[in-house]
């Protein structure tokens, strides 16, 4: 076998696309630009490097979606997964983990294999030619962001995210809350119906302001600069500008009618929008915010409708390069403009070193495949890799598209047969069926 797999990037994403790729069989040059040329966060240059916390977070398979990737990784021989576990630290259910050693054995490994080359400098252009695999992460470098934003196009490139909180749907209260678009625009029931409402009165608008105004906020890393820009604001600087911003802005509450309650006519009100096709998850409009993740939750109860919301994520701003994955890649993760170019890891839209391990995972194998002339299919949405991958080549809304962590929200629902099962049993099933299916898919390879 004579074709190479070129990987640009070798943290957590390029270091299992390159094991994967050369545990196929098929040789891999893995290009590094650290130490040469480093970013903010980074420190060594070692691959593999965890820039901020040490924790690959819950590692309970059984009733937690990333507990449930780890194990599905640790299934593929992956590579992250297994060094992890060898530099594991007590960290009660969590997979924390002693980041120097472990990087440095990722790198051991990596450089140790027969079929691993591994060449350090900057790419500066998205390649013509050649099978590549691009996992350069969040703060990929500026000339290599310039080109691809040559190629996909300036709005389909984003160097911050701007996420705001995403609720299971099932956890709103909808005998407060209402489904109805402003002003019942749509062609069809489904778009005049899109938007989950949440009224709020004077009184509850004002505390819920006073909330925001007195929640503890994160800073932006140093490095970082802040690039607040219009339509993106963090709501608590609209509230900071004025108490009114909001209630104008996007808790205005014209063309909209209480089902509830018709003749009473709202102060304010919380919209939230369908998140995924499955209709399990709901994002907050126009809620991206830098409040710390305890103040987040506190405050959003605070919405009518929502006093009892679950999270799937909550809200964030960070410096994050991103390409819009449902618009660009196909199902393998290749770029339909140009398909000798594979995006893996953060830089596809998922977040976390878990998820980013995962997508270079899928990537590493599914450009070896193609090598051996095979087509390797994504594993099947019912399992947390393919819940993922379904998420960011298709499931996603390409226009709101924005960073995701795994979470049972992007699986397709699990039917409660003999009635409402608990939570913990019900987290139980998706887990028990993913790795069902997870297994035959690899058997199937
Ligand atoms: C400040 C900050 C804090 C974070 N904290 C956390 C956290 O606590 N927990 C968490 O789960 N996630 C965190 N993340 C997200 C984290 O970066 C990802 O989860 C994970 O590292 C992504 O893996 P990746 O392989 O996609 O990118 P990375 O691990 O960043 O790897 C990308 C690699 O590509 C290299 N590279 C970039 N451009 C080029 C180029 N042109 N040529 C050659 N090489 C290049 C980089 O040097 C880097 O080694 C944080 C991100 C940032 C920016």
């Amino acid at each position: 076998m004579h074709e190479t797999i070129h990987i640009i990037g070798g943290g957590m994403a390029g270091s299992e696309a390159a094991w994967q790729a050369a545990q196929a069989g098929v040789p891999v040059v893995l290009h590094e630009m650290r130490p040469e040329v480093g970013t903010f966060a980074h420190r060594t240059g070692s691959f593999a490097e965890m820039v901020c916390s040490n924790s690959f977070r819950s590692d309970d398979d059984e009733r937690n979606a990333v507990g449930l990737l780890h194990w599905e990784m640790g299934a593929a021989n992956g590579l992250i997964m297994e060094t992890a576990r060898a530099h594991r630290l007590p960290a009660g259910g969590a997979l924390a983990v002693d980041r120097d050693p472990f990087a440095e054995a990722v790198t051991a490994r990596l450089k140790a294999h027969p079929l691993i080359s591994v060449e350090y400098g900057e790419i500066t252009e998205l390649p013509r030619e050649g099978h590549w695999i691009v996992a350069t992460g969040p703060l990929t470098s500026g000339a290599l962001a310039q080109s691809i934003r040559a190629e996909t196009g300036a709005e389909s490139l984003a160097f911050f995210d701007a996420i705001a909180p995403i609720v299971y749907a099932e956890s709103i209260d909808m005998s407060v809350a209402w489904r109805q678009s402003r002003y019942d625009k749509g062609e069809t029931e489904e778009e005049r119906t899109a938007y989950i409402n949440c009224p709020m009165t004077k009184p509850q608008y004002e505390a819920f302001i006073d909330a925001l105004l007195a929640a503890d906020k994160t800073e932006f890393h140093e490095g970082e600069t802040a690039g607040y820009f219009d339509g993106c604001l963090p709501i608590e600087v609209m509230a900071e500008r004025g108490r009114e911003t909001l209630r104008h802005g996007p808790m205005k509450p014209v063309g909209l009618t209480n089902a509830h309650r018709p003749e009473e006519k709202a102060y304010a009100v919380v919209q939230l929008r369908r998140d995924n096709q499955l209709g399990t998850l709901y994002n907050i409009v126009g809620f991206q915010t830098k409040m710390k993740y305890g103040a987040q939750t506190a405050v959003f109860k605070m919405i009518p409708g929502l006093e009892n919301a679950s999270f799937a994520r909550l809200g964030g701003i960070h410096r994050n390069t991103f390409i819009n994955s449902p618009r660009l890649l196909d199902n393998q993760m290749r770029l339909r403009s140009r398909p000798n170019v594979r995006f893996a890891g953060q830089v596809t839209g998922v977040e976390g070193y878990v998820e980013s391990a995962a997508m270079g995972l899928l990537a590493g194998r599914m450009a070896a495949a193609e090598i051996r002339g095979e087509t390797l299919l994504p594993p099947p949405p019912e399992t947390a890799m393919g819940a993922l991958i379904t998420h960011i080549t298709g499931g996603a809304e390409a226009k709101t598209f924005q960073p995701m962590n795994v979470n049972f929200g992007l699986f397709p629902p699990i039917d409660a047969k003999g009635g409402r099962r608990g939570r913990k049993d019900r987290y139980k099933a998706y887990t028990d069926r993913a790795k069902d299916a997870f297994t035959q898919w690899l058997a199937a390879q």
